[in-house]
């Protein structure tokens, strides 16, 4: 399958982080998933700790939100029409999250970030934009550089076919840096449209902020009049009831959702105060739209998902979570491996490295090299992990006790290969 991929399609993935490139070998064809579980094109099972990239925090196939898909689906699959499952979900979204007073819904997390800086851009009438390295946030040109995820496994620092132009108003500081915030500020001041950050960042692996560092973010821009944007494409409706904003209640002037929220469909979301909001046509001049944006089998499945996410489904998560954080660090301390478990709520990864790891240039000092060793230990047992040492690990409701035993079944052989690993 991959060699017919390879013929049709660049690499043989359509999209880069599930190619194996990181970590060698041919990505798996996965054709079903059942709770934790896949199931490759060979027929060999799989306990997943990448659901989907975080979407899938309910397992696979879970019977509501497949029956909430096949019920919308029975009616039809796109209207180009409003129609009451958005309105759902976004009320859903509204409730959930304070400083969330209006949303507007998009396709893919990238079409969320990229127009939220188009709205922040809109109504601060100002063009230079705020990020850390290390921080994804889609595939957005202006926010390519230094971005984390694939481009932290692929080692490019930027990519061509984003002109210098673009580049240009992308002010790009280390993550965790409140001072490199105060100087961009000073440098170009009224100059700022906002400051865009990962709530909690995963996509250099997990790096949380720092005590204080994202209320810091919000005074910095709020004394300049730029806006302040968390991106909770991945924290969204994970980290807790509420996302990040759950876990440190500073309220950003703007929030992106995707993932969850869409329950294994493409749906996104951004959203925010009211005032900043109003700009967006067709209620202000800010353009942005979407043929398929709201599409009623995707709002169905998200807010199918979201229903069944209460507060004792964010517990087990947590707790799975927890098991695993601490099973994966003895194992790696048998071995004698130098290593740090980092955690966000209940994303989590692992750097092989025993030194703290605030921001990406941190992060990139680690031996990479033993996660190869380790991923492909962990596969060859049937846990599947992201083919990289630069993304979060996910769990979901349905990793019960048998998916964890064989997941710390796993770990010891797995931690050996990583000890055993050479540069
Ligand atoms: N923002 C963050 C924090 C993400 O992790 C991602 C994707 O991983 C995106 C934005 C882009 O979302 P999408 O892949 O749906 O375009």
């Amino acid at each position: 399958m991959f060699d017919r991929a390879s013929v049709v399609t660049p690499g043989g993935v359509n999209s880069p982080v599930r190619a194996f490139r990181a970590v060698g070998g041919t990505p798996r064809f996965m054709v079903s998933g059942t709770g934790p579980y896949l199931t490759d094109a060979d027929g060999r099972e799989y306990v997943d700790l990448v659901c989907s990239w975080g979407p899938m925090i309910l397992g696979h196939s879970h019977p509501e939100v497949i029956a909430a898909v096949q019920e919308a689906v029975s009616r039809g699959t796109s209207f180009g029409t409003p129609g009451e499952g958005e309105v759902a979900l976004a009320e859903e979204i509204v409730a959930r999250i304070e400083p969330v007073e209006q949303v507007r819904l998009v396709s893919s997390g990238t079409e969320a970030t990229m127009s939220a800086i188009r709205l922040a851009r809109g109504f601060t009438g100002r063009s230079k934009v705020v990020k850390f390295a290390g921080c994804y946030h889609g595939h957005v040109d202006a926010l390519l550089a230094a971005a984390g995820s694939g481009l932290a496994t692929f080692g490019l620092p930027d990519t061509p076919g984003v002109t210098g132009a673009t580049a240009r108003d992308t002010v790009v500081l280390p993550y965790n840096d409140l001072d490199a915030v105060r100087a961009a500020f000073a440098a170009h001041p009224g100059e700022i449209a906002c400051v865009i950050t990962e709530a909690s960042p995963g996509n250099m692996g997990v790096v949380p902020p720092v005590d204080g560092f994202n209320a810091g973010l919000k005074e910095l821009c709020a004394a300049d009049g730029a806006l302040y944007i968390s991106d909770e494409v991945m924290t969204g409706f994970r980290t807790s009831k509420a996302g990040w904003y759950g876990v440190d209640g500073v309220s950003p002037d703007l929030m992106t959702f995707g993932k969850v929220m869409g329950g294994g469909f493409p749906a996104a979301a951004f959203g925010g105060r009211a005032d900043v909001m109003a700009h967006l046509a067709p209620a202000g001049p800010v353009y942005q739209a979407g043929t398929l944006s709201g599409n009623p089998v995707a709002t169905a499945a998200g807010l199918a998902q979201l229903r069944l996410l209460d507060d004792a489904a964010y517990a087990k998560i947590d707790a799975v979570s927890a098991e695993l954080r601490s099973l994966v660090g003895d194992a790696f301390t048998k071995e004698g491996v130098a290593h740090t478990v980092s955690s966000a709520s209940n994303m989590f990864s692992v750097f092989f490295t025993d030194e703290p790891v605030r921001n990406y240039d941190d992060a990139k000092k680690q031996e990479a090299f033993r996660f190869t060793a380790f991923f492909h230990s962990m596969l060859e047992q049937g846990v599947y992990l992201p083919p990289s040492a630069f993304e979060s690990w996910f769990v979901s409701t349905a990793h019960d006790e048998r998916a964890v035993e064989r997941i710390a079944a796993a770990l010891p052989a797995a931690a050996r290969a990583a000890s055993e690993a050479t540069a």
